[in-house]
Parts: C-alpha cells; structure tokens; sequence
C-alpha cells in the first residue's frame, strides 16, 4: 500500500494539522513544529501532546508522520554561535518528536561555508549523535534529507550522506529521507529504468540498514542538474509523471511515508489535485501513457497552479 500524504500547516496548534491530513485522506504527513524562520522554540504542554496522539490515532488510525527540522539549523557549521543555537534547537526538535511519536525527524544536512568538506561532515555528524543519543529508546528516527546541491550544502550524493551515516554510527536510529527534485537537481537521472536503478541501488547502499524510510515527493521546476531547490507538481516539471510510477511500484519503498512539498495556497486545491495524480499513478498497472485521459486531465488543472 501507499503511505501518500502532504505536509500540512499547524496553524491554529499541532492538532489541527492532524484534521488538516484527514480532510485529505492522508496516509502519512509532515508538520514543521514552528516557524521555520524563527529560532524561538514554543514550549508544547502534555495535554497538547496527548491532544495531537490522539487525534492521530481517531481521526488517521495512527497514519505515520514525520517532523522537518527548521532550516535555520545547520550542523555543519563552523560558526560557535551557530554551533550552540543549531544544537539547541535540534534537541528541542528531537525530543519533541520522541513526545510526538513522529516515524521520523528530517533533516538537511547542512553547509560546509566553503570549509572543507571532510571537516564539514565530521562536525554535522558529532551534532547530530550528541542529539540522537539523549534518547535513544523512542520510537522516532532521525531521517537525513538528500539536497539539491546548491552552494555549500551537503548531502547531495549517497558518498556524502553515507558518510554521516558511518560517522554517527547508531543504525537503528538514523534513516534517509529522499527528495525526487533534489535527485534530478543534483544530478540524478532518475527518468529512466537504468538511471533509476542505479540511483536507487546508489541511495539504498548507504542508508541505515539498506531501507530509506521516506521520501519527499515533489516534481522539479528546473533541469536535470541544476542544483536548484524548486518543487513543482506532480507530472508538470522536469521529472515527469514515469518516475512516480516507478516509485510507487517500488517493492521496496511500499510502506513507508511519502509526503507532497508542493506548492499550494490557502483554499486552492492543489493537495487534493497532486494527490489524485499520485493515487492514479499507483492504481496503473502499466507505466503511463500519453494518453491517459484521467491523467491528463489532472495535470491539465496542476498547470494552472504552477508558479511563474
Ligand atoms: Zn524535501
Ligand atoms: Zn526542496
């Protein structure tokens, strides 16, 4: 079965991004925990915790979500100021998702500054086991996201995403959360059965057990190779509706949250469109077609969303 679902806001506190996911039918989602644009860090009281647990399990019977980690956090910095705010707020983020319950916490592996980059990896890497040791008995993983590959950024191939993953060792509380438009951003052929496969195989090789434990689907808006962090929707973008085909069909990523990052307003149906292509795309049991009907028609109305 699929696990497709949406990242959805918390506006008006975590549990509503709870109903937010059911009103979509999602299987799985993701929340930022705050702003991702601010360091402060709101406290959550018990009953808010018990509130968000249990609407997770009436309203989406216990549907796996993850938590994305603020993107002002980097732990590669070299930076001490950087260093203490970075790993203050990932083990706020951390612990938070262990009370939450989330199937994981995602997060981007950080800029080099133009430091180098064994360096780099080995400061990202003792951050992120100082975090993930404070509570290792939890049910939540921490999930390191592939990259587009722009500037400084890491993770933006399994050589450097996997070297973390040795640095930090503890394999049965790391996991890879693959993003499709960081993929072809960064260089990745992945339209194709050969690109595929070997990209997959490349991933696979270094994660945490051989499994990725999410992906992040999202079309991209610019080229193969880019290194541009643009998402657009499903099946209107440089990747295409057959990579998603393929994906869906992927025995090995058959239960795990795959979760939509695309574009959206408020009170436009963007998510229930982009859900609908992914819904499709799993039910055909044949790669697509040009000419599918319900496909195209779908498509047809994402392109009047799509950002200029
Ligand atoms: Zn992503
Ligand atoms: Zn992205």
């Amino acid at each position: 079965m699929v696990m497709a679902g949406v990242h959805v806001s918390i506006a008006g506190g975590i549990k509503e991004s709870v109903s937010r996911a059911s009103r979509l039918s999602c299987s799985s989602f993701q929340i930022f925990t705050h702003s991702s644009r601010t360091w402060d860090f709101p406290e959550f009281t018990e009953e808010e915790v018990e509130e968000f647990r249990s609407r997770c399990l009436m309203d989406l019977s216990g549907a796996p979500f993850l938590i994305h980690a603020s993107y002002l956090i980097n732990v590669a910095t070299p930076r001490p100021d950087l260093i203490l705010k970075s790993s203050i707020t990932l083990n706020l983020e951390w612990e938070l998702a262990n009370r939450l319950g989330a199937a994981g916490l995602v997060l981007h592996p950080g800029s080099t500054s133009g430091e180098p980059i064994g360096e780099a990896l080995g400061r990202a890497s003792e951050m992120i086991s100082s975090v993930v040791e404070k509570k290792l008995s939890g049910k939540t993983k921490l999930l390191i996201e592939n990259t587009a590959g722009a500037g400084h950024t890491l993770g933006r191939s399994p050589e450097e995403i996997g070297r973390i993953m040795e640095l930090v060792g503890h394999p049965e509380k790391m996991g890879v959360c693959l993003d499709s438009c960081h993929l072809l951003a960064s260089g990745y052929e992945i339209r194709n059965e050969s690109g595929y496969s070997k990209t997959m195989d490349q991933f696979l090789a270094v994660s945490p057990k051989g499994k990725v434990d999410a992906f992040h689907l999202n079309d991209a808006y610019a080229a193969l190779g880019s290194a541009r962090d643009r998402h657009t929707h499903i099946g209107i973008g440089h990747i295409g509706p057959w990579f998603f085909w393929r994906l869906l069909h992927d025995q090995r990523f058959s239960d795990i949250p795959m979760v939509l990052e695309t574009p959206k307003k408020e009170g436009t149906p963007e998510d229930i469109l982009n859900l609908r292509v992914i819904r499709r795309l799993s039910e055909m049991d044949n790669p697509p077609e040009k000419n599918d009907p319900v496909l195209n028609n779908l498509i047809d109305q994402l392109r009047e969303f799509t950002p200029k």
